[in-house]
């Protein structure tokens, strides 16, 4: 059953960001695609083969369910890494059985594969997280100590695939004092892991932010997010990128587009208010247009009264509260409108443009947020 909304995912411009990317980090540097959170909102079935098709073959998650999501539509040939939960049972037995990478940042998970692995006659592919000073996850140097001697009493029990960290907030110059100081202390034990005789086959730090700002950190892969979405990490990190460069136009394209149609219209006397309560009332005669998408659809309430939405092709102003499966849009300026009409949320119509970040300048994290939170059953299709 068609549902009131559709997310359209652009091919062109997900081979378009991924060319983007990998031209930025070379031959060395793999590139692994972030696709936790349903591909940032994408769709983890639609997004995966539009990614395998340009070329990637390494997808990074954050759990084990989504990793089984994953490797239900991948290629045979390609890897998937969880870099956050899974159970130390079924789940943990299923990534070694199927040959899925970890991230390992409690010793209890090592010992808990020294008993598994065994039994499943295959070895744990693991990635060693370690703490540098984000203070998350990681290893710390104590725990890193004993798990390298579990690793190297058990050598046929792992293979390590993996040395790695995460940064606190590269996608700010606020923070280049602390990131600088997680990038000397994963380089100390960097080498401190080649003195005990374990080398991992990839280093990995950078997520996008890091990848485009701190060449320095993206050592034999790059665990690659919003960059491939067409979004950048921070309005810094774009700047930073855009300033050193003589094209000033933004290398990435939108991979998303979120339409709807218009389910009524009809006309507003001066002076009368608009849905619920008083937070908006008619200052002349106005036409408006009734759209079929609310808050419980991931159009979020706090854009009551300021959002903005595309009729054709023009920019118009959500009007009143955004309500549980609506919203109003003023379309009194509006030439020729019909219901049946698209109404497009997120992305292009004609001329204009609803970026991501336009839904309000309340924080750099808004996209991730809002991106994220796009509900599971609203239909994902790919266009080109
Ligand atoms: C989410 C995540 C990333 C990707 O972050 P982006 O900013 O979207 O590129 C990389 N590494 C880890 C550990 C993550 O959790």
């Amino acid at each position: 059953m068609a549902k009131t909304s559709v997310i359209e995912i652009s091919k062109s411009a997900v081979i378009s960001n991924i060319n983007f990317i990998k031209k930025q980090l070379g031959n060395d540097t793999k590139l692994t695609s972030v696709v936790k959170a349903n591909a940032y909102g994408h769709g983890i079935k639609t997004y995966i083969p539009l990614v395998e098709l340009a070329g990637v073959d390494h997808f990074s998650v954050f759990s084990a369910d989504e990793a089984f999501e994953v490797y239900n539509v991948k290629r045979p040939e390609t890897d998937i890494m969880v870099m956050g939960w899974m159970d130390d049972d079924d789940q943990l037995a299923w990534a070694i059985e199927n040959g899925i990478e970890f991230f390992v940042f409690e010793t209890m998970k090592i010992r808990r594969i020294v008993e598994l692995a065994p039994k499943i006659g295959k070895p744990a592919l693991i990635h060693l997280e370690v703490e540098t000073g984000m203070n998350r996850t990681g290893l710390n140097q104590k725990s890193l100590q004993a798990v390298v001697k579990i690793i190297r009493k058990n050598p046929s029990l792992f293979v390590l695939k993996g040395l790695c960290t995460h940064l606190a907030g590269a996608e700010s110059i606020a923070n280049h004092v602390r990131v600088q100081k997680q990038l000397a202390r994963y380089k100390k034990i960097c080498k401190w892991m080649t003195y005990q005789g374990l080398v991992p086959a990839k280093r990995h730090v950078a997520s996008s932010a890091a990848a485009m700002t701190y060449p320095a950190s993206r050592y034999d892969m790059v665990r690659v997010g919003i960059l491939q979405y067409g979004f950048w990490p921070s309005a810094e990190t774009f700047i930073q990128y855009i300033s050193k460069k003589e094209e000033k136009q933004d290398p990435l394209r939108r991979v998303i587009r979120w339409k709807t149609r218009i389910m009524s219209i009809k006309k507003v006397k001066q002076g009368e208010f608009v849905s619920y309560g008083t937070s908006y009332i008619a200052h002349e005669d106005k036409v408006i247009a009734v759209v079929p998408v609310g808050y419980s659809h991931g159009y979020s309430r706090s854009l009551s009264n300021q959002g903005r939405v595309l009729i054709n092709g023009q920019r118009v102003v959500v009007i009143g509260l955004v309500n549980m499966n609506m919203l109003i849009a003023d379309i009194t300026k509006i030439p020729d409108v019909k219901v049946g009409d698209e109404v497009v949320l997120i992305g292009r119509q004609g001329d204009s443009t609803i970026t991501v970040a336009s839904f309000g300048e309340f924080s750099d994290q808004l996209n991730y947020e809002l991106l994220t939170r796009l509900p599971l059953n609203i239909p994902r299709v790919v266009v080109n």
